[in-house]
């Protein structure tokens, strides 16, 4: 008795309706790092993503002037930048959930744009709930394992788009259903996502084509912001946030691969904050102004991802040819 009543308690806090102000206890448990979130962890599915179901839509085409990446935006000088987190996931392994990041945002208040392979999703599902139903974070694409577009044949392309776009619908139901059971206001999930970043940052001009075609604006950025093995060095933190300007997307990753990027999130934000910048999400930042585009992808200068081409399988998978 006094053990389910316990679990009743632990359970509801867990699910707290509401989002928690910043800085408040309460929920903060459910947002810490656990053992199941660590790299590797979680045991690898690597079965075919869902099908496309009727739930599963995708924005209106965009027009020919939209195709492109989108390095930054021209807010006219306003001081905002959007942080973005690529949780990428390869199709022979799996990765962690940087916990130690949502929770950090979580407390300051920090918007934050999360681009979530869509493999990763089903691995991490519960953690891709928790994430829907808190405003705080806005969820893009990052392809379902972690396909090349600069090298994909069109229709591989398209499984990974619709495969990622798929998963998402489906942990959406579950969140709904989720907030539902427990008598809180259905949460403000969007029904399909409209935004897409790059594996590697490859493009095609095909690839560019298609995306367009599924009404996903493809995000990029113009700060790379981890460098080197261990991105807690201050000078990690110090560069980065030497690079950004006005209208900035700044990439890093929260799936525990690269090092130290939960102290480069704090020093980078800190540094930011104290120069007058405010944090909006990518979709916030698209609302300010006219984007910059290219029409490559790249990591800070055209062509300097293109030795990642040959690294990860045949194509960027991590699987050998079949
Ligand atoms: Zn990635």
């Amino acid at each position: 008795m006094r053990f389910s009543a316990c679990l009743v308690a632990a359970w509801m806090m867990v699910l707290g309706c509401a989002p928690a102000p910043a800085g408040a206890g309460q929920e903060g448990a459910s947002w810490s790092l656990t053992a199941s979130d660590g790299k590797g962890v979680l045991p690898n599915d690597p079965s075919p993503p869902p099908a496309l179901g009727p739930g599963a839509g995708f924005p209106p085409a965009l027009p020919a002037s939209d195709q492109g990446t989108i390095r930054s935006v021209d807010t006219g000088g306003e001081k905002a930048v959007a942080l973005t987190f690529d949780m990428c996931e390869l199709a022979v392994s799996t990765t962690g959930c940087d916990m130690e990041i949502l929770s950090y945002l979580r407390q300051k208040g920090v918007p934050a744009t999360l681009f979530m392979g869509g493999k990763w999703m089903r691995t991490h599902a519960g953690r891709v709930v928790q994430i829907m139903r808190e405003p705080l974070f806005e969820i893009g694409s990052h392809a379902w394992t972690h396909g090349n577009f600069g090298i994909m044949a069109e229709e591989a392309m398209r499984g990974q788009i619709e495969g990622a776009q798929a998963q998402y619908a489906a942990l959406r139901e579950v969140a709904l259903r989720e907030a539902a059971e427990q008598g809180c206001p259905p949460p403000e999930i969007p029904a399909c996502m409209g935004l897409f970043r790059l594996p590697y940052g490859r493009c095609s001009e095909r690839a560019l084509e298609v995306l367009a075609e599924y009404g996903l604006r493809v995000i990029q950025w113009d700060v790379a912001a981890e460098g080197g093995k261990d991105n807690a060095s201050p000078a990690v933190a110090r560069a980065a946030a030497g690079m950004v300007r006005p209208g900035s997307i700044i990439l890093m990753h929260a799936n525990l691969v690269p090092r130290g990027t939960a102290a480069l999130v704090r020093s980078l934000v800190e540094d930011l904050e104290a120069q007058g910048y405010r944090f909006v999400k990518v979709s916030g930042l698209l609302g300010m102004g006219e984007p910059r585009l290219a029409r490559e992808g790249y990591f800070s200068r055209p062509g300097d991802n293109l030795s990642l081409d040959a690294r990860f399988g045949f194509d960027g998978t991590g699987r050998k040819r079949p």
